[in-house]
């Protein structure tokens, strides 16, 4: 590793807290394996100190920042550009030096698509079933769009939340893409050997027994099941989906791929599929997995 001197970079993180990241991690890791002389470390910032920090960051001539909760949304007031993914995701989780200031991108879709290609699951011309319909399953629902997903069943425990996202995306659409319903109401979405994205929070650490869906009756239908949440690596969810015959993939590697797609952007340069893995492992292993 380096030993920073004059000409190290420095890249981080901003968000409320900060303290339990894998980033620096990620990213000091990445920053070794290709030798490139930065560091990245984590800053907390405080309610109201969001722009500060950006230029902060900006003065400080930082090359980068990630953004994390509760700022994903907030930070576009304070860019000088934005890729058109992330805004019509509505979040942005990194910022990259451009002129005048940074430009933000969104890399945790572009980052799951990549996980998802690695682990061999196919989005184009398929329905999708999506669970949740917070920030992430909005933006899952987004990136399948671009994707060239066939359609996307949004499931949500609070069915109005699911409504607001499927008719936002039909709008960005320009037609019947997304559906929307209850939980409990898979009953409805016909067809079989579902491929189904799990952004809810249920089975989060430390709740690790919940599951969004309980009923063995649903996972019949899984083929795949794809849980965001990386802690435990092994949720209820793919437990259930498994047991209903499926394949089960946890969110790692979509956390890994978010990471080395900000890093290639800060850095021009490409990170390779045995670095990839390795950043896998080392994530689990300080999970305690
Ligand atoms: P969010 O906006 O807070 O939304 C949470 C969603 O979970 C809502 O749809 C909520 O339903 C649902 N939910 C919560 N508890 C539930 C329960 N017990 N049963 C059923 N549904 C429940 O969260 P978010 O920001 O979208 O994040 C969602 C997940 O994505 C998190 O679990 C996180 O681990 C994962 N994630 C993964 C990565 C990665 O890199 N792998 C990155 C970011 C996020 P209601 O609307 O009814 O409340």
């Amino acid at each position: 590793m380096h030993t920073p001197d004059g000409h190290t970079r420095t890249c981080g993180l901003i968000g409320n807290p900060v303290a339990h990241t894998l980033s620096p991690l990620i990213q000091n890791h990445m920053a070794q394996a290709t030798g490139q002389n930065l560091v990245y470390l984590p800053f907390p910032v405080a309610k109201g100190d969001l722009g500060a920090a950006v230029r902060g960051a900006l003065a400080l001539d930082f090359l980068g920042l990630n953004v994390t909760v509760p700022y994903k949304s907030d930070v576009v007031a304070y860019l000088a550009e934005i890729d058109p993914l992330a805004e019509r995701i509505g979040a942005v989780n990194t910022l990259v030096r451009c002129q005048g200031g940074y430009k933000g991108y969104n890399t945790d879709m572009p980052g799951l698509y990549r996980a998802m290609q690695q682990d061999g699951v196919k989005i184009a011309g398929r329905d999708v079933v999506i669970l949740g319909a917070g920030g992430v399953a909005r933006a899952v629902a987004v990136m399948l769009l671009e994707r060239g997903a066939a359609g996307v069943h949004i499931l949500n425990r609070t069915e109005d939340k699911a409504q607001a996202v499927a008719q936002e995306v039909n709008m960005m659409a320009g037609k019947s893409f997304a559906r929307a319903y209850a939980l409990e109401d898979y009953g409805r979405i016909g067809g079989e050997d579902w491929l189904v994205v799990q952004a809810t929070s249920a089975g989060m650490h430390p709740h690790v027994e919940d599951a969004p869906i309980e009923d063995p009756e649903f996972y019949r239908h899984v083929e795949i099941g794809y849980d965001l949440i990386f802690n435990p690596g092994v949720t209820r969810f793919m437990k259930l989906t498994k047991s209903g015959g499926g394949r089960a993939y946890n969110g790692a590697r979509m956390l890994v791929y978010q990471g080395i797609i900000a890093f290639e952007l800060w850095t021009g340069t490409c990170v390779n599929q045995s670095t990839a893995d390795e950043l896998c492992r080392m994530m689990m292993q300080a999970l305690g997995q």
